[in-house]
C-alpha cells in the first residue's frame, strides 16, 4: 500500500516561495517518491520546474533558488512504473479561459476511465494518464469565466478522492473533496500562510497549525490570511482511516487526531481484544516491526504490561528495493533492510507487532527470520482489520487476487501460510474506538466505500 501524492501551497507577503514549498515537499517525501514539481507566479508569469525522482534528486536547490515569486504550489508524487512518466508529474499546467494554471491533486478519481471516454469523444486530447488532467479538461469545457464556477462544474462530474492546491494568475487556492477523503490542513508561517496535505510539513517551515480545510471547502490563501468559501456541499463524509493506520507520519495531525496517539490506542487495542479473548500462553516480548509497527508495539507493551524490546533494527542506508540491481538482492532485500537481534528473541515467545499485512509476502520473511534467531515461538499482531478490497480513492494497493487474505479462506489458513504460531487483526469495530468513533472511510476493510 503506497500513499499516491502529498500537497504543499505558500504564499508570502514578500518573500519568494519557492524555498518554502521545497522544504514542505521534503516533509512530504513519503506521500511520494517518483517524482516532485514546484510551480510559482509573479508579475512575469508562470515558472515550473519538475523531475523525476527524490525531492533532493529531482529539485536541486540551486534551480529552486530560480523560481521567483511569493506564491507557489509543490507535489511529491508516487506512480505504477506503467505510467511512470516525466508529464505525468505534477503540478499539472495548463491555460483555461480564465487564466493560466498550476494544480496539484492528492487524491484519485473512480470514474476515470468514463470521464476520459467522455472527454475524448468530445475532442479532448488528454496527454498524460493523470486523472487531474480530466479535471483540468472538464473545468476548461465548463464555460464558465471563474475558478470557482469551473470548479464546481468539474466537482459535479468527479467521483473520488481530491485535495487540490491551485496557483492561477496570482491567487492561489486550496480544495477538498466533499467526502474529505484526502487530509489537507492550513497553517500561519511569520510572513504569510500556507496548506499541505499533513501538518509534518507545516512543522518544517515553522507554520503554526490553524486546521483543515473543511470538506467541499475552498480557500483562497492570500498573504494576510484565508478567505474561505463552502463550494461543494459537504458529505458523506469519509476521511481514509488508512492515513492514520500507516500512511501520514506519525508526527503529524491528521483529520484533527494526532496520528502517533492514535496508533498507540490501536495497539492498545489489540492488548485488549487478547485480553477478552483469553491467550494460551504469556508472550514474553513485544517486538514491533520498524518503523511502522513501532506506535502500536508501545501500545500493546503499556496495556499487557508484556515488555517491549527493539529486537528488529531497520537499516537507514538501504534505499527502495526496484533500484537494487537484481532479482536475487530484491528477494533478499528484506534481510538487508531489517536484523533481528538474536540476544533479545532466542528462547523467547516473541509478540510481533505490525501495522498491516497486505500480500503477506514480507510478513512471512520477517516471521521466518526472527524464528531462525532462535525465538521459541512467533506470534503477530495486526493493528488494522484484514485488507480485502482495492482502494481506489489515492492509494496504491495490489489487486483484489493479490490480497493475502482473499487467497486463503480463513485466518487460520492466513496464519499457516505466513509461518506464525498465532495470528490476530484488529477487528472494525476495535479499530474506529482507537479513533475515536470518527466518520471514516474503511473501504479497503468492509468493501463499503464511500463513493
Ligand atoms: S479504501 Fe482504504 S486506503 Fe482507500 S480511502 Fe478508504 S480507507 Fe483509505
Amino acid at each position: 500500500m503506497r500513499e499516491e501524492c502529498g500537497v504543499v501551497a505558500v504564499c508570502r507577503k514578500e518573500q519568494p516561495a519557492a524555498g518554502l514549498v521545497h522544504r514542505g515537499l521534503f516533509a512530504l517525501q513519503h506521500r511520494g517518491q517518483e517524482g516532485a514539481g514546484i510551480a510559482t507566479w509573479d508579475a512575469d508569469g508562470m515558472h515550473f520546474l519538475k523531475g523525476r525522482g527524490l525531492v533532493a534528486e529531482s529539485l536541486p536547490t540551486y534551480k529552486v533558488e530560480r523560481l521567483t515569486g511569493n506564491m507557489g504550489i509543490g507535489h511529491v508524487r508516487y506512480s505504477t512504473v506503467p505510467s511512470d512518466r516525466t508529464e505525468n508529474i505534477q503540478p499539472f499546467v495548463a491555460t483555461l479561459p480564465f487564466g493560466h494554471m498550476a494544480i496539484g491533486h492528492n487524491g484519485n478519481l473512480k470514474n476515470q476511465a468514463a470521464l476520459q471516454r467522455d472527454l475524448e469523444s468530445r475532442g479532448s486530447l488528454i496527454s498524460t494518464s493523470m486523472d487531474t488532467e480530466l479535471m483540468v479538461h472538464l473545468m476548461a469545457r465548463s464555460g464558465a469565466d471563474s475558478l470557482e464556477t469551473a470548479l464546481h462544474f468539474m466537482a459535479s462530474r468527479v467521483q473520488g478522492a481530491y485535495s487540490l492546491v491551485i496557483l492561477l494568475e496570482g491567487r492561489l487556492f486550496a480544495l477538498r473533496d466533499p467526502c474529505g477523503i484526502r487530509p489537507l490542513v492550513l497553517g500561519q508561517t511569520g510572513d504569510g500562510f500556507v496548506a499541505a496535505s499533513e501538518t509534518c510539513a507545516l512543522d518544517a517551515l515553522d507554520a503554526k497549525y490553524i486546521g483543515e480545510v473543511t470538506p467541499g471547502e475552498l480557500v483562497e490563501i492570500t498573504p494576510n490570511g484565508f478567505r474561505r468559501t463552502l463550494l461543494l456541499e459537504p458529505g458523506p463524509l469519509a476521511p481514509c482511516v488508512f492515513e492514520l493506520v500507516y500512511f501520514a507520519r506519525p508526527n503529524s495531525v491528521v483529520f484533527g487526531q494526532a496520528v502517533q496517539s492514535a496508533r498507540v490506542r490501536m495497539g492498545q487495542q489489540l492488548a485488549i481484544g487478547d485480553a477478552e479473548e483469553g491467550l494460551s500462553a504469556r508472550p514474553d516480548i513485544v517486538v514491533p516491526v520498524p518503523d511502522s509497527g513501532v506506535p502500536a508495539a508501545i501500545g500493546y507493551s503499556r496495556e499487557s504490561g508484556i515488555p517491549l524490546e527493539m529486537a528488529i533494527l531497520r537499516s537507514h542506508y538501504v534505499g527502495r528495493t526496484f533500484i537494487l540491481p537484481d532479482q536475487d538482492s530484491r528477494t533478499h532485500s528484506i534481510r538487508l533492510k531489517l536484523s533481528v537481534v538474536r540476544e533479545m528473541v532466542e528462547g523467547k515467545r516473541v509478540l510481533l507487532v505490525d501495522d498491516s499485512i497486505v500480500r503477506g509476502n514480507t510478513s512471512r520473511k520477517i516471521v521466518q527470520m526472527v524464528r531462525e534467531a532462535g525465538a521459541r515461538e512467533v506470534w503477530l499482531r495486526v493493528a488494522s482489520p484484514a485488507l480485502g478490497w482495492p482502494c481506489y480513492l489515492g492509494i496504491d494497493t495490489p489487486s483484489y487476487g493479490e490480497l493475502i487474505i482473499n487467497r486463503h479462506t480463513s485466518v487460520a489458513e492466513v496464519e499457516r501460510s505466513l509461518c506464525a504460531d498465532n495470528l490476530r487483526y484488529l477487528s472494525v469495530d476495535a479499530l474506529k474506538q482507537a479513533t475515536s468513533n470518527a466518520s471514516f472511510c474503511f473501504g479497503c476493510m468492509t468493501g463499503d466505500y464511500p463513493v
